[in-house]
C-alpha cells in the first residue's frame, strides 16, 4: 500500500464534503481577550466569538497570579505520574476544592475532561460486573469512547427521554449493575437535559447516575457547581465529571463522587494512572479559578447578560440560532460548504472568529456558526457581530427568520 497515497485521498475527500478543518493561527493576548492576534493572511486582530473559555477567566488576574506563584515555586512540570512522584500539594488543593464544589466526599483529577470521561466512565462500565451503559443518544465523543472501551452492554435511549430510558431499565435484569451516562449542557445544541427526570428513573430502578457538567460547571448554580447545582440535585448523582478548560479558563478534567468511587477510579483508571500529571502551575491557576467563581456571581450575570443580548440582535435580524436554555448560541447554516465560507468571510472582512462547525460533530444538513459570548464582548463587539452576520446573510440570499414587530 501507498500510506502517503492513501492519506492524501482521505484528506481530499473530506475536503471535497466541506469537512475538512483549517484552524486559525491566533494567539490570545494578556488582558485583552476576545480580542486576539491573528497570524496568516486577511486582519491582524479578531475578536473571537467561538471560545470556551466562557468567563474570560484564562485572563482572569487571580487565575494568572496563582499559576506565576506555581510556577516560580515549584517548576514547569509534575514531574510523573500521580501514582510515582507526580503528586503535588497543588492537585491535592484543587481536588478538596472540587469535591466542595460539588458537595461530594472527593474528586479526582485527570488532563482533561476528555480523558475524565473516558477513563472514569471505561472503568466504572468495564470493572462492575456484568454492567448495563444507558448512554443519551447525544452524548460526546469521549464518553461514547469510554463506554465503548469497556466493552459492558450499551443501549442508547432517546435524547433528553426519561420515558425511553424507563423503558429501557425496565427491560433489564434488576440485578445487574446499571450506570446512566448524560450531559447537563449538550456542547452543540446548547440545550439543557431533563436532569431530576433523569435521576428519578435512575433510582426506581437502582442504577449509578453519571453526569458530564464540562459545559455547565463554573456558569451556573450560586457557586457555579453547574446546572445541578442550580437544580439542587447535586447530592442525588452519582458522579459529576467536570472540565476545568472552559468556563474554569485552564486545563484538566475531574469527577466528584463518594471517597469510595473516586478511589475505585483512581486505583483501576489506567488513562490516570499510566499518565503524568498536570503542571503544578495548571492545577494552581484551575484552583484560584474555581475558588474565584465560588465566590464571585458577577461573571455568571454580565454571561448571561451578554448572551440575551445577543440573541436579542439576531432576533431583530431575523438570523436563525436554535433556541435554548443556555449560553451557547447556534447559529443555523445548514450546509458545510456555505458555513465555511460564511466562517472564511466573516474573519477575511470583519476580523470576526466564529469556527464553522460540521459533521461529524454535528449531523450533516445541520452545520452551524456556534456563538458563545462571554462577559467581556462589549456592546460594540455584539453589534458589529450582527452586522456582519446580517450583510452576508443579505449577500448569500440565506433565509431568515420572521422579526417580530
Ligand atoms: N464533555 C463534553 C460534553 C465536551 O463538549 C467536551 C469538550 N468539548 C469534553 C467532555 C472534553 O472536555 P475537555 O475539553 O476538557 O477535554
Amino acid at each position: 500500500m501507498n500510506y502517503e497515497t492513501f492519506f492524501k485521498a482521505e484528506l481530499d475527500s473530506l475536503r471535497d464534503a466541506g469537512n475538512y478543518r483549517v484552524f486559525a493561527d491566533i494567539e490570545r493576548k494578556r488582558g485583552s481577550f476576545p480580542k486576539a492576534t491573528k497570524h496568516g493572511d486577511g486582519p491582524d486582530e479578531v475578536t473571537v466569538w467561538c471560545s470556551n473559555d466562557y468567563l474570560g477567566m484564562g485572563q482572569s488576574a487571580h487565575v494568572l497570579k496563582a499559576m506565576h506563584e506555581a510556577l516560580d515555586s515549584c517548576g514547569a512540570g509534575a514531574g510523573g505520574t500521580r501514582n510515582i512522584s507526580g503528586t503535588n500539594h497543588h492537585h491535592v488543593l484543587l481536588e478538596r476544592e472540587l469535591a466542595d464544589l460539588h458537595g461530594k466526599e472527593a474528586a479526582l483529577l485527570f488532563t482533561s475532561g476528555y480523558v475524565s470521561n473516558w477513563a472514569a466512565l471505561g472503568t466504572l462500565a468495564a470493572r462492575l460486573p456484568n454492567c448495563v451503559v444507558l448512554s443519551d443518544a447525544c452524548n460526546h465523543a469521549s464518553m461514547i469512547e469510554g463506554i465503548r472501551h469497556s466493552r459492558a452492554e450499551r443501549q442508547i435511549f432517546r435524547h433528553n427521554d426519561p420515558e425511553h430510558l424507563d423503558r429501557l431499565l425496565s427491560a433489564i435484569d434488576p440485578d445487574r449493575p446499571k450506570l446512566v451516562a448524560f450531559e447537563s449542557v449538550y456542547s452543540m445544541d446548547g440545550d439543557i437535559g431533563p436532569i431530576r427526570e433523569i435521576i428519578e428513573v435512575s433510582e426506581k430502578h437502582g442504577a449509578m447516575t453519571y453526569l458530564d457538567e464540562v459545559h455547565g460547571v463554573g456558569l451556573y448554580g450560586p457557586r457555579g457547581g453547574g446546572v445541578a447545582e442550580r437544580e439542587g440535585l447535586m447530592d442525588r448523582i452519582t458522579v459529576i465529571e467536570g472540565t476545568l478548560g472552559k468556563a474554569f479558563g485552564v486545563m484538566g478534567g475531574y469527577i466528584a463522587a463518594s471517597s469510595a468511587l473516586c478511589d475505585f477510579v483512581r486505583s483501576f483508571a489506567s488513562g490516570f494512572i499510566f499518565t503524568t500529571a498536570l503542571p503544578p502551575a495548571v492545577a494552581a491557576g484551575a484552583c484560584a479559578s474555581v475558588k474565584h467563581l465560588k465566590a464571585s456571581e458577577m461573571e455568571r450575570a454580565r454571561h448571561q447578560d451578554r448572551v440575551a443580548r445577543v440573541r436579542q440582535r439576531l432576533d431583530l435580524a431575523g438570523i436563525p440560532h436554535m433556541p435554548n436554555d443556555s449560553h451557547i448560541i447556534p447559529v443555523m447554516v445548514g450546509d458545510p460548504h456555505k458555513c465555511k465560507m460564511i466562517s472564511d468571510w466573516l474573519m477575511e472582512n470583519h476580523g470576526i472568529y466564529v469556527q464553522p462547525i460540521n459533521y461529524p460533530t454535528v449531523p450533516l444538513g445541520t452545520e452551524r456558526l456556534r456563538i458563545t459570548p462571554s462577559p467581556v464582548h462589549s456592546d460594540e463587539d455584539i453589534d458589529r457581530l450582527i452586522d456582519a452576520l446580517s450583510e452576508i446573510w443579505s449577500h448569500c440570499a440565506l433565509a431568515r427568520t420572521a422579526v417580530a414587530a
